[in-house]
């Protein structure tokens, strides 16, 4: 009769973290083959079977032990911590069984059955340091030439990997995590996050928080693992937390904002992708990686921290009344853009631009230098004036830019426009915005609610007429905050008045037109 092994992970240490099949294969196993200490550990879910367990080096007749059990007909579980196929036996067992020409079809049966390895749990005591590209790499120089160990650490410390160092000391190898820590420095900011977790789920569990430059200076074992942030890992009340990447995306008054669903997965919102890279930058670093991997070069680079490469999104226009570019805004544009961003003619008579760039703040410095008035794009006021009959009829500019400096850019829960026109012919339809501002006789109209766009677009209600220019600013001002204040997230302006039906002190009433559709001709 065929004997079974049975190749078990299980996992931290703990018994609620044991996977349910390694229970189950443990009581249905004749024998258990492991590291005392792991034997140890799942001693009380055994029941009755016959333990064999030897040293830490003993790995290979351990390996053999189990192959020979295995043959006489006997089931045999082979235990290892964490995951048996990560540094764990599940390797070590095939090799004996290839070295003896064994076959899957008329072999013993081997199942290898997976366990939490310590990447993840530590992680998961830690925060949530692995949310990206991600890898393990083990210092235990006695089977690994150092040498391909330190071009390990050097290839993923450049290729900006979250990076788990399994096995970073021990009384003998205390050098190792030392030379790790100056391969990384070279690449990474010395502020890195850094997770040391020891004995993690086991009972004398220990959590360090702490930094790249600063690791050494607390305790590190034989029984730590060691977790190094990427460029983006960041601590949040004691959590290191590594972003998933779906951020990258800044606009002038948010310094961060997530892409909303229906702008992932855009080629516009992502630049960085194979297909749309037209420099070689990070095939290059790439490139560079792998030549370190392969021995071919071994010079040694200056620290850099890799910079992240975000969209910069911020929308410029000449000025509030101003509505003529100059040559040299022109081609401002043309060079900041380039190739790869873009640049969109917008409704509120503004240029909407997507730059990428590592650079957001040298983005805005050469905008600004060449007279452009930039305003944030999202969920924000924006002011959209008339031209002002190319500025004849300016008494009103003045009211418009200050309504520009005080509210332009606010953040709100919808985006929200105010219509901004310096006569009564309002001929840049003002009243048709959320907030409507008519100059005429030396005062101002008010219109509130309207909607521009759909089926029931509709002008706002008048709410107020002759405002002093004295008063216009403050009154809208409030509007807007109380509009902040209480708005629900995502509620535009017009749903926002119908729903309170008051805003200082305006008394909503419904004006949008009521539709009635006329059937089709024929009748459908
Ligand atoms: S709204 Fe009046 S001031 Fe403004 S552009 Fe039209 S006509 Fe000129």
């Amino acid at each position: 009769m065929k004997g079974k092994l049975l190749v078990i992970g299980f996992g931290p240490g703990s018994e609620e973290h044991i996977t349910k099949r390694a229970r189950t294969a443990l009581q249905e196993s004749d024998m258990i083959i492991g590291y005392k200490t792991y034997v140890d550990l799942i001693e009380g879910l055994l029941n009755g079977q016959e333990i064999i367990s030897t040293g830490m080096t003993e790995e290979v007749s351990r390996a053999q032990e189990a192959v020979r059990q295995a043959e006489l007909g006997k089931k045999v579980a082979v235990i290892s911590s964490g995951d048996a196929g990560v540094y764990g036996m599940a390797g070590l067992v095939y090799e004996v069984l290839v070295e003896k020409g064994w076959k899957q079809d008329t072999g013993v049966e081997v199942e290898v059955i997976p366990g939490i390895s310590a990447i993840n749990s530590c992680a998961s005591l830690l925060g949530a340091p692995v949310m990206h590209d991600a890898c393990t790499i083990s210092l235990s120089d006695h089977l690994t030439p150092w040498s391909l160990i330190e071009q390990r650490i050097e290839a993923a410390a450049q290729a900006d990997f979250v990076i788990a160092l399994y096995n970073p000391m021990s009384g003998r190898r205390t050098r190792q995590i030392v030379e790790a820590q100056r391969i990384l420095l070279k690449y990474r900011s010395p502020e890195t996050p850094v997770g040391l977790v020891k004995s993690a789920y086991r009972d004398r569990q220990s959590i360090t928080r702490t930094t790249l430059e600063d690791m050494m200076n607390h305790e590190i074992g034989m029984l730590t693992t060691v977790l190094i942030g990427n460029s983006s890992t960041f601590y949040y009340d004691d959590l290191m937390i590594t972003p998933r990447g779906y951020q990258r995306k800044y606009t002038l008054s948010q310094k961060e904002q997530p892409l909303k669903p229906h702008q992932r997965l855009k080629k516009e919102a992502e630049p960085w992708a194979l297909e749309q890279v037209t420099n070689t930058s990070s095939r290059a670093i790439a490139d560079e990686a792998l030549q370190l991997i392969l021995g071919e070069n071994t010079k040694q680079t200056e620290y850099i921290q890799q910079p992240i490469q975000s969209i910069f999104e911020v929308s410029v226009s000449p000025g509030v009344a101003n509505k003529k570019f100059t040559p040299k805004q022109m081609m401002t544009l043309a060079e900041i853009v380039g190739e790869d961003g873009s640049m969109e003619y917008t409704q509120d008579h503004h240029i909407k631009l997507q730059v990428p760039t590592t650079n957001p703040d040298q983005v805005v410095a050469e905008l600004e230098k060449v007279g452009f008035l930039l305003a944030p794009v999202g969920d924000v006021l924006t002011l959209k004036a008339c031209d002002f009959c190319e500025g004849e009829k300016k008494d009103s500019i003045p009211y418009a830019e200050s309504l520009q400096a005080r509210l332009g850019g606010m953040e709100l829960p919808k985006e929200m426009k105010i219509g901004f026109n310096g006569c009564g012919m309002a001929c840049f339809g003002a009243v048709r915005e959320d907030i409507g501002i008519v100059f005429r006789k030396g005062a101002f109209d008010l219109f509130l609610g309207g909607k521009t766009i759909g089926r029931n677009a509709h002008s706002g209600q008048i709410v107020a007429e002759g405002i002093s220019p004295d008063e216009i600013v403050e009154l809208v001002d409030r509007i807007v905050q109380e509009y902040k204040e209480k708005g629900h997230p995502n509620e535009r302006f017009h749903k926002f008045f119908k729903r309170v039906k008051n805003v200082c002190g305006f008394e909503f009433q419904d004006v949008s037109p009521s539709l009635k559709i006329e059937l089709a001709p024929c009748g459908d």
